[in-house]
């Protein structure tokens, strides 16, 4: 059972540092393939099943420096594992790589045989998009380095490698970029498809952020994107998702950033929750690009309900106290534990709470603006069930100003990213918990526009979610990957 306990203690009193199992390591090269005593099964792109020869899985081995992975072997099973706990799939190989080459190669062999392929960079897919049955899974879990460079305020992300790495860097040098809240969510996946972090208001999302990429593309060809290069292909992976290749490397802009930050949580009684949301609805309207506040409604195991804000003041702190200030006159909180703290406290508090293994389900939407229709929706979606969050990234600021089709990101308008989230452990709970979210969620669904691909990855009506964005990202898709090999993602079909 996801540990609500554990949640409120780590959010509210903000102590508590990074726990990041992190997946062992590979230090030397396993020669698995020459092992295979016969060819193994696999699956096409189109469900086929397929015989995959030893000689041609020796031959992808020897020409990898990362091992190559197949059932049995002692790294087999925790290479397959990622976040969620419901996906529980067995490929038929895992090209673990090590470098853009390795990726090449493995990109080439499946194209070559028509296999079908899994990308796994921080493997927090929460419908498990970087796993597969039977497939190729190529496991970025090894490129995981991140460096910051001062002097030229510039970050290099390995495709692997989690978001903690990445503010670890940067905050190592006085600079951050924008980040997610839970710190073993992997760079990759979260910066190709938007990336929402509490410093989006003032730095943008993730994709607002990238300066280049290294990125693998279906030919197995290694190219560097950025404006200047390859700028279709730069534009597409900044909103389009794993849709065009393997991204082996991000350069990020940092931005100078003093980490010790106004910030923390306040929490009030769920009966509190319509005042303080009639309030924060008008109050949200007005917020500084540096300011960061969000609500989340939950239930602790006891039945307790609750309304959390989440605070980061991005600026001076005295100027954080004042803006804050209205808010914390509303009603009479249980907790204010905002405060002058690391922002690494802040970045890794719910680290546990959203622990590995958890079973989960999310379903989220885009919603432009507050209203008193959405606060009444959200009350009336709230049911006390200790299974699920109903909780929010905040948008607006930085994030509004980036024209519509700057980047494939197609969501500029929204102020909100609602996000409906479940956790539970039994297995037996799966439909039910299922069940629940999708009932929660339908309550709000009115009032949003479109969704992040990030997190309800697998919705129908991809094109109608791309909006005006979706005939470049369609023709791009043509161009880069005509075979659409990389279609375990919301997957856009090539032009
Ligand atoms: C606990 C949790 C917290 C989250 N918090 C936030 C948040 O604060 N803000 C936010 O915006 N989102 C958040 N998300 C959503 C998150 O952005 C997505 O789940 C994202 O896809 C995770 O990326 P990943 O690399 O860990 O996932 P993976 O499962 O490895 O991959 C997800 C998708 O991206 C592709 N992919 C991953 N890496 C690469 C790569 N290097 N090259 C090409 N394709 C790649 C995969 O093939 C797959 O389709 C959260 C998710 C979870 C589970």
């Amino acid at each position: 059972m996801m540990d609500r306990r554990q949640f409120c203690r780590t959010t509210l009193a903000a102590s508590v540092a990074a726990a990041i199992p992190f997946l062992p390591g590979c230090e030397k090269r396993v020669p698995v393939a020459t092992e295979a005593n016969t060819s193994i099964r696999g699956i096409s792109l189109g469900g086929a099943e397929l015989e995959l020869e030893k000689a041609a899985i020796k031959e992808l081995g020897e020409s990898m420096t990362g091992p190559v992975l197949l059932s049995g072997h002692p790294d087999y099973d925790s290479a397959r594992t990622i976040w969620n706990g419901m996906h529980d799939k067995r490929p038929a190989l895992i090209a673990r790589c090590l470098s853009a080459e390795d990726v090449s190669q493995a990109v080439t062999f499946a194209r070559e045989r028509d296999l079908l392929v899994a990308v796994r960079g921080g493997g927090h897919s929460w419908p498990g998009k970087s796993i597969c049955d039977d497939g190729l899974m190529i496991d970025l879990s090894q490129m995981n380095t991140v460096t910051a460079d001062p002097e030229t305020q510039r970050a290099h992300s390995q495709g692997g490698a989690l978001l903690n790495a990445l503010d670890t860097a940067s905050l190592e040098h006085g600079l951050v970029t924008t980040a997610g809240v839970v710190s073993h969510t992997g760079v990759g996946g979260f910066s190709l498809g938007g990336g929402f972090g509490r410093l989006n208001r003032k730095y943008g999302l993730a994709v607002d952020n990238l300066r280049s990429a290294e990125i693998v593309t279906a030919d197995g060809k290694i190219r560097r994107v950025s404006a200047e290069e390859d700028s279709d292909l730069f534009w597409a992976i900044r909103g389009g998702g794993g849709n065009f290749g393997v991204v082996t490397d991000f350069e990020f802009q940092l931005h100078p950033f003093e980490r010790n930050i106004f910030s923390g949580g306040i929490v009030w009684p769920i009966e509190q929750a319509k005042d303080v949301l009639e309030f924060y609805a008008e109050f949200a309207a007005g917020l500084s690009d540096e300011m960061y506040i969000g609500p989340t409604l939950m239930t602790m195991p006891d039945g307790t309900g609750v309304i959390a804000m989440d605070v980061v003041y991005n600026g001076d702190p005295a100027a954080g106290e004042k803006e804050l200030e209205p808010l914390r006159r509303i009603g009479t909180p249980v907790q204010d534990g905002v405060t002058m703290q690391d922002y690494m406290v802040m970045q890794t508090n719910s680290d546990v709470a959203f622990g590995h293994g958890v079973r989960s389900y999310a379903k989220n939407g885009m919603v432009k603006e507050w209203s008193q229709g959405l606060v009444d929706a959200l009350l009336d979606a709230y049911n006390g069930d200790p299974r699920i969050f109903i909780t929010n990234h905040v948008a607006g600021g930085a994030v509004k100003r980036v024209g519509e089709l700057d980047t494939a990101f197609p969501h500029r308008n929204a102020e909100i990213m609602l996000v409906i989230v479940s956790g539970w452990m039994d297995p037996a709970q799966d439909k039910d918990a299922i069940a629940a979210t999708r009932e929660v969620y339908s309550k709000l669904d009115p009032f949003t526009g479109g969704y992040y691909s990030n997190i309800d990855t697998d919705r129908a009506k991809v094109a109608g979610n791309y909006g005006p964005a979706y005939e470049r990202l369609h023709a791009a898709k043509g161009q880069y990957d005509p075979g659409n090999l990389f279609r375990l993602n919301s997957n856009i079909k090539p032009g």
